[in-house]
């Protein structure tokens, strides 16, 4: 049987390419004594990926040039030398390889139980997305009723889990994404009070114009402000924070194509001013707690009120092409790419 895989071909310079992967064939591995052997089934592509694609701007180590890349995936598993798993079973692994076939330690796999939701959850509302959203949200930002709390970066994977635990809150919640298909959906289907796009017909809106958006949607401030994006965007949000305002730092992904870290608006002020916070997080911060975030998340999945979107993508060799449309903003919800 052929197997196939995927490694990186060189570091992307700025926005990554199709040149900067490789697909290859290969053997499907045996698996050893206490190995499992998995079929990928769905793959996760995430923006923090591109930050393990250079040297020095990542929590964890970078990729080497050659290496096969990993991320999230489930699979099914097909073969056990493990006590375990049986096939049949379906897994998830955050840290598997972008390979049709791959042969791994179980240790870090979790069971994916299909009568709770289908299987694709597990990489985004009831996992690490969903997650993150969770516990960046509730633990650092601490939404309190009544409470503005903007979210950038709304319509994705987080954010649309952000919003939503937001309102379930009962906060008034102001989105930001691009386009008008995001701007709907996070209004019509999320009930998000507000949704501004940043783009405009010609390319972005600027920092002022954003700000005078934001402003107009939310007239007692900003609260909270949780941001997936960073870069002009945060520029416009900052000013507008109100007194003990909390800002959630999840991520920065207008920057992490950027050779050279941007100088824009310095917030000090704004944090001084009104004995703000401002913290970042890495949700595997949060390992520990992982069993009460996918339980509440569940159960809101279950009783109706937490909704999620994925875009789903289809074919292994479509994978690099997923990854990179996160940064023109393919997706609404989470990117995922169907493999089996
Ligand atoms: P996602 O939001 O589902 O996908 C990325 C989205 O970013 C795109 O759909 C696009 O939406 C937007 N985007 C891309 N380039 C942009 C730009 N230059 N300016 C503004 N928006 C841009 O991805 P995700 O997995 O949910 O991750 C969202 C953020 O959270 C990322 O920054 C990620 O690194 C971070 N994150 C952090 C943690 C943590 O532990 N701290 C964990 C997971 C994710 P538009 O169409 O709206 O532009």
């Amino acid at each position: 049987m052929q197997n196939r895989e995927i490694r990186l071909a060189s570091r992307p310079i700025g926005v990554p390419t199709e040149s900067n992967f490789e697909i290859r064939q290969s053997d499907v591995p045996a698996p050893a004594e206490g190995e499992v052997l998995l079929r990928t089934l769905y793959i996760s592509v995430d923006p923090y990926l591109r930050g393990r694609m250079r040297e020095g701007r990542s929590y964890i180590p970078p990729f080497e040039v050659g290496q096969v890349i990993v991320s999230g995936v489930v699979a099914e598993v097909v073969e056990s030398h493990s006590p375990l798993f049986k096939p049949g079973d379906i897994v998830m692994g955050g840290l598997l390889p972008w390979q049709l076939h791959a042969a791994v330690r179980p240790e870090s796999l979790q069971k994916v139980d299909p009568s709770i939701a289908p299987i694709t959850t597990a990489l985004g509302v009831l996992g690490m997305p969903g997650l993150t959203a969770y516990f960046g949200l509730l633990d650092i930002g601490k939404p309190q009723a009544g409470e503005t709390v903007v979210v950038s970066g709304a319509a994705g994977a987080v954010g649309t889990v952000a919003c939503q635990i937001a309102k379930l809150k009962g906060c008034r919640v102001v989105g930001i994404a691009g386009g008008k298909e995001k701007i709907d959906y996070l209004t019509k289907e999320l009930g998000v009070d507000t949704a501004i796009s940043y783009k405009s017909e010609s390319g972005h809106k600027s920092a002022a114009e954003l700000q005078r958006e934001v402003a107009t949607a939310c007239p007692k401030g900003v609260n909270v402000y949780f941001d997936n994006v960073g870069g002009e965007i945060s520029d416009a949000v900052l000013p507008l924070i109100t007194n003990r305002a909390r800002i959630v730092i999840c991520g920065l992904i207008s920057m992490y194509n950027k050779e050279q870290l941007e100088v824009g608006l310095r917030p000090q002020p704004f944090l001084l001013i009104n004995s703000a916070l401002m913290q970042g997080f890495i949700v595997t911060q949060y390992a520990l707690r992982f069993g009460e975030g996918i339980r509440q998340l569940g159960e809101w999945l279950a009783q109706g009120k937490l909704k999620y979107a994925e875009t789903i993508v289809e074919g292994f060799e479509n994978t690099p092409r997923a990854f990179m449309g996160l940064f023109s903003g393919e997706n609404l919800g989470k990117q995922i790419v169907k493999v089996a």
